[in-house]
């Protein structure tokens, strides 16, 4: 038989590559503002269109290329930056797969301007899907422009495959913080759409810091200083009171470049224990350099992983510096002039005797007495809807139809005094001392049902509740929303204000109302109904963060998401003590749900146990 290998074209080869180098266009950001660094550049401007998707533009003032070399930094695997083997463990560039120009000439229309400072013309070169189209003396400037226009034009599964504007601008703003937090020596510039987005002069550290995320953060930030024999850590972590529900302010950068590193997040996670409420997140702007041999950057082509000799002792200093810091800053606050004196104790105060406080309670006071009004007007997050028991009871066994009840059923009956309610539970004593459901260490919910018992998990079932009802809203739009007695304003980094903006739309079918929307904060004057104002920057923050974690790519997502995140904010937690009533409430209203059996997020709300099962455990 004839042989039948072949070698790949380089075409072919280069577009096969770009699928692992390039899969969105903030990753030609990333690549192209990572090789102007390694030109020496230190103004480097960065030009977005619609999110990337017509331009990416970086002009740089770098060492540029001559004529050969800017044909040469096409090929793959074309690269300056190393010669060995060897030089791959004593790395000082970002680069050195000589991957990154050969793949995103496979996949893009680009146009390089390149001239050395010693040289009088520069080179033009235009590039389509691997194929030189054009190449030609130009007069430009000392350093490199380089466009890359129509990102995929020849594979439209990618370019399908990307998300909206939004999002794709997102991720290149991410990747330009990165970039541009791991150089404060260098000036950066980017503009989207014509519009200067940052403009970011040569700084120290901080300035640069606080030049990106907004003048708040500089009164966050814990200055963090260590160096041993093998590992020099500098940088900043963020004052505990200032942990947030987002982890969009963590940072670590190795040798100037940024990575994640699950294992050393943790570390620092460690080193706030007790500091912080379970599910907040510090912030942190850290750098660590570490001789280049002691690390292996080579995992992945994109580069954000990194392996490291021994990660323990790493591990172990990074978690007690941190510690240190934020030990310092705890004891010495006289010494911290950012500190708000609101907080202090007031003079005239100091020396008085607290003096406990009596709490009446009116023991008359039936809270739901007005709830069955009101919750007939929206969701509600701590009212629950009152109806028939029979109607879950029915629903659970799925003997009965759901479709036939109507909102007056609900709120008509008395939950104590249904009359179906006594065939429901257990004939017993419990039936007549009205007690049908019981809060086990104020998590579970258990009642009694003909064929034995329930088991509720009261946060997950609350979050579906509320989440049926979000999403009723959301789709629906008939919302009711509250006025505000003072507009409420409230401050974002300009990446949680790129997610806020994608989601005002649905924000506002649930009922919020914003009278602003700036680039670094907005203002609100109407809040969905039972929705506390206090806890209305808690559950932005939820939301931003779990934009962040699952980007929606259609509007319907969006608008689920939403949902689930609003209802995870606003459900009952774990640990909460509920009324007799309340938990009642909450056991009608799952099963009224349409989908009782699990939470908004898939998981078991509730479990049975027959009388059967306890037969059998008695056995
Ligand atoms: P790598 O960065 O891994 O070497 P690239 O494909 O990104 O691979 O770049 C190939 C080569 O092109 C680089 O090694 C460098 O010599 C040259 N080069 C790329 N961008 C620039 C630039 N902005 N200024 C000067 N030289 C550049
Ligand atoms: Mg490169």
């Amino acid at each position: 038989m004839a042989d039948i290998i072949q070698l790949l074209p380089d075409h072919v080869a280069n577009q096969i590559a770009a699928g692992e180098v390039v899969q969105r266009p903030a990753s030609v950001v990333k690549e192209l503002l990572e090789n102007s660094i390694d030109a020496g550049a230190d103004v480097i401007k960065l030009i977005i269109k619609d999110a990337g998707k017509t331009l990416i533009q970086i002009i740089d003032n770098g060492k540029g290329m001559s004529t050969t070399d800017a044909r040469l930094s096409f090929e793959r695997h074309a690269t300056s930056k190393i010669r060995s083997a060897e030089d791959l463990f004593s790395l000082n560039t970002k680069g050195f797969r000589g991957e990154a120009l050969a793949s995103i000439a496979a996949i893009a229309h680009v146009e390089m301007k390149t001239k050395q400072e010693q040289d009088e013309l520069g080179t033009l070169l235009e590039i389509e899907g691997s194929g030189i189209k054009n190449q030609d003396v130009t007069v430009t400037p000392k350093g490199t422009s380089i466009a890359v226009k129509h990102l995929f034009f020849n594979i439209p599964a990618r370019r399908n495959f990307l998300k909206s504007n939004n999002v794709e601008l997102r991720h290149i703003i991410d990747e330009f913080h990165r970039v541009a937090l791991a150089h404060p020596d260098i000036a950066f510039v980017m503009f989207h759409n014509g519009s200067e987005n940052f403009n970011l002069p040569v700084s120290n550290y901080r300035q640069r810091i606080v030049n990106i995320f907004g003048g708040k953060t500089n009164e966050k930030l814990v200055p963090v200083e260590e160096e041993t024999e093998v590992l020099k850590i500098s940088g900043f972590v963020g004052k505990p009171e200032f942990a947030k529900r987002t982890k969009s302010e963590q940072f670590f950068f190795v040798n100037n470049r940024f990575i994640k590193s699950p294992y050393l997040n943790h570390a620092i996670n460690s080193a706030y224990e007790g500091l912080i409420k379970d599910g907040s997140h510090p912030n942190y702007f850290l750098n660590l350099t570490v001789d280049p041999k002691t690390i292996d950057i080579n995992i992945h082509p994109t580069k954000t992983e990194i392996k490291f000799d021994d990660e323990h002792t790493l591990y172990a200093i990074l978690r007690s510096s941190v510690k240190h810091s934020l030990g310092q800053f705890n004891i010495a606050p006289v010494l911290d002039f950012n500190r708000d004196n609101n907080l202090d104790t007031p003079y005239d105060y100091k020396d008085k005797n607290a003096s406990t406080p009596r709490v009446e309670v009116d023991q008359s006071f039936n809270p739901f007495q007005e709830e069955r009004a009101r919750a007939k007007s929206g969701f509600s997050a701590s009212s629950y809807k009152k109806e028939p028991a029979a109607q879950w009871e029915s629903l659970y066994v799925g003997l009965e139809s759901k479709g036939t009840k109507t909102e007056s059923d609900f709120s008509e009956v008395e939950f104590e005094s249904n009359p179906e309610n006594k065939s429901l539970f257990t004939e017993g004593k419990q039936v007549e001392t009205g007690q049908a459901t019981y809060q086990l260490h104020n998590k579970y919910i258990i009642s009694t049902i003909k064929s034995g018992m329930i088991i509720l998990d009261q946060h997950r079932a609350h979050q579906r509740v509320l989440y049926e009802g979000f999403l009723k809203h959301l789709t629906v739009k008939e919302a009711v929303s509250q006025q505000l007695l003072f507009p409420l304003t409230l401050e974002f980094s300009s990446t949680e204000m790129e997610h806020l903006k994608s989601l005002k739309d649905d924000l506002e079918r649930t009922g919020f109302v914003f009278s602003l929307f700036k680039d670094d904060s907005i203002e609100i004057t109407g809040v969905p109904i039972n929705v506390p104002e206090s806890e209305v920057s808690i559950i932005l923050e939820q939301l931003i963060s779990d934009v962040e974690q699952e980007v929606p790519d259609s509007n319907f997502s969006a608008t689920d998401l939403l949902a689930k995140s609003m209802s995870k904010s606003l459900a009952i937690k774990t640990g909460q003590s509920l009324a007799q009533q309340e938990q009642e409430h909450l056991v009608n209203s799952l099963f009224a749900c349409k989908e009782p059996s699990v939470s908004p997020t898939n998981r078991v709300t509730f479990i049975t146990m027959s009388v059967d099962d306890f037969d059998k455990k008695f056995m």
